[in-house]
């Protein structure tokens, strides 16, 4: 598989990597399964959390023997000093790895939590001395919130950042991805399919190919997922005109119902976390059932019932996403599920 440059920690990697969420709904051999045949099929980048429940485990399992040539990158959540110090000592057990090529600060999407993040004695103090005994190789950041993602890039303080970049939600090729080549700081794609809205692997993996400098995680669960992006990638990159009249159609399609998570619509006044409601579509087809039903995604999502439609949500929402009907669908969509689950737990 072709690779690439990934900025500054001047790192070859596979233009595709392997993003560690969807494995966390398998069994282990299934995830396990999965994860060698990504590594069979060329890919050397590996993006997982520890946010991610069994995916590093199962990751770690699957890498086994393999180690040498590949890029291993996980995250924490944690905006504080102990928790990252934790979440790495987790990560390296969990991987079953003597050191992790990329560690990362893990959705960092509002400007207080950058600084949290970046206090001299906080959270970066620990990765940084982690990278000075040889634990981390290089540090990187993730985020959804373009204005947070462009401080963090001229910040100098990161050698990566990752980002959803996709053909519904392109505003990252105007000004982040130039940025982020100016400072050298490498670009790692997130979100490729649009957390699920996109159908058509075929026209966005195209899209995203004629950036040849960025590297893509795809979130994989089966092994003909990856087997049809390979093939892709071997294929011609360029669209053909019926391809770039399709894309242009679900920009459209898509666009009006696409939550870019900046979070401008926010305070809501019944505490609603709309745009993590907004995810539900992509939970649903990323996590367990158990997981979502009893975890605190589910409660989220339960919560969106509470909605008075006051309506200055849409107000704020730069993209004048219709907030409250989406919100009414998910609320509905999740007690469906829930009330199925628990009928199968209580007849199982
Ligand atoms: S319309 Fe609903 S979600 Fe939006 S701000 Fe009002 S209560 Fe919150
Ligand atoms: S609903 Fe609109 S304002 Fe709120 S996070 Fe999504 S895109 Fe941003």
């Amino acid at each position: 598989m072709e690779k690439t440059r990934l900025g500054k920690t001047d790192m070859l990697v596979s233009r595709m990597g392997f993003g560690g969420i969807p494995i966390q709904r398998l069994t282990e051999d299934e995830a396990v399964n999965v994860v060698k045949r990504c590594l069979d099929l060329g890919i050397t980048f590996i993006d997982t959390a520890n946010a991610y429940t069994t995916s590093e485990e199962r990751i770690g399992k699957a890498i086994s023997g393999r180690r040498e040539g590949l890029v291993i990158a996980t995250k924490s959540l944690s905006r504080k000093r102990e928790g990252v110090e934790k979440h790495l000592k987790l990560s390296l057990e969990r991987l079953n790895v003597e050191y992790i090529d990329l560690y990362q600060f893990h959705g960092i999407s509002d400007f207080n939590s950058l600084d949290m993040v970046l206090d001299p004695s906080g959270p970066m103090a620990v990765v940084e001395k982690a990278k000075e005994i040889g634990l981390v190789k290089h540090i990187g950041i993730t985020s959804h919130q373009i204005d947070i993602a462009k401080k963090a890039v001229v910040s100098g303080r990161f050698e990566t950042i990752m980002f959803p970049f996709n053909f519904v939600t392109s505003e990252a090729a105007d000004e982040l991805l130039p940025l982020a080549r100016e400072h050298d700081v490498g670009f790692i794609v997130m979100k490729p399919l649009a957390g699920g809205m996109i159908d058509n692997a075929e026209i966005a993996f195209k899209y995203l190919l004629q950036f040849t400098d960025i590297v893509t995680i795809a979130g994989i669960e089966k092994v003909p997922e990856i087997e049809e992006i390979t093939q892709i990638l071997e294929g011609p990159s360029a669209m053909t005109a019926a391809e770039l009249k399709e894309m242009q159609k679900l920009k459209q399609e898509l666009g009006t119902r696409f939550c870019h998570r900046c979070d401008y619509c926010q305070p809501c006044q019944e505490g609603i976390l709309i745009s993590t409601v907004m995810m539900y579509p992509s939970l649903v087809r990323r996590l367990p059932p158990e997981h979502l039903v009893s975890g605190i995604w589910g409660a989220i999502v339960e919560k969106a019932a509470s909605c008075t439609q006051c309506g200055e949500c849409e107000e704020r929402c730069p993209y004048h996403l219709p907030i409250r009907d989406m919100l009414a669908e998910y609320a509905n969509q999740y007690q469906r599920s829930k009330s199925e689950h628990q009928k199968l737990e209580s007849s199982a």
